[in-house]
């Protein structure tokens, strides 16, 4: 089933749902809960569609933190999601540590390449204190994108000196090809309806909705949004 698995219709029909579920939203919640179904549906799909053994082989656990000082781009509505579900989730207090987490990682990783971002070794503002994914179910796409079969080399990247010789991790390449068929429809749903559809930096997304009152507001209206 895999091998001959259509991504490109794959992105199409991505498209066609997306654009059905955000052609009317017009709140934050609307637009948290269409990612979150959006989400949903490529988790199943790859539960239906991926091989079962192939997916077992995959080593990523919780409290593996290893590829989380990495640059994620967020379609902008992922980022709502997160947010809602941070506001839903914490406690004020402990709300007003991620926040400030989340801006301080915003600042220094910002305008960072992605090699910059690995040598600076900045941890993702949602790893909490046993290295574990604070926001894990309503995690961005190209997050469930990147599997490994073997982590020992993903620390071998991670900590190998600049201009090292390039290292193949291995990983499930129907995962990877099927969230990013969803991210690129997604994105593709969001410009047809005029929406921003551009790619964002985790930290600062979240950071605006954060620091902007009425951002979500501003998307929905089709406005361009500055990423400062
Ligand atoms: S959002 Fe979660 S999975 Fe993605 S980089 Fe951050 S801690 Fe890791």
């Amino acid at each position: 089933m895999t091998a001959s698995f259509d991504f490109t219709a794959y992105t199409d029909s991505f498209q066609i749902a997306a654009v059905s579920l955000f052609d009317e939203a017009a709140t934050p919640v609307e637009v948290a809960g269409g990612t979150y179904l959006l989400v949903a549906a490529v988790e199943y799909d790859l539960l239906c569609f991926g091989d079962r053994p192939a997916l077992d082989r995959v080593a990523c656990r919780p409290g593996c933190q290893t590829c989380c000082i990495l640059n994620v781009s967020v379609l902008f509505p992922e980022a709502v999601a997160i947010y809602r579900f941070l506001k839903k989730r914490l406690k004020d207090s402990e709300l007003q540590l991620v926040r400030e987490r989340i801006r301080e990682v915003h600042v220094r990783t910002h305008w960072l390449t992605d090699d910059e971002r690995i040598e600076i070794h900045e941890p993702c503002a949602f790893l909490d204190e046993h290295g574990r994914c604070l926001i894990h179910p309503a995690r961005p796409l190209l997050c469930r994108s990147v599997t490994s079969l073997e982590p020992d080399l993903c620390v071998e990247v991670v900590t190998a000196p600049p201009f090292s010789e390039a290292v193949t991790i291995p990983m499930n390449l129907f995962q990877k090809n099927l969230m990013d068929a969803a991210y690129v429809g997604f994105s593709s749903a969001l410009e047809a309806l005029g929406l921003d559809g551009r790619a964002w930096r985790l930290a600062t997304a979240v950071n605006r909705l954060f620091s902007v009152p009425g951002a979500t507001g501003e998307f929905l209206a089709g406005k361009a949004i500055s990423r400062n």
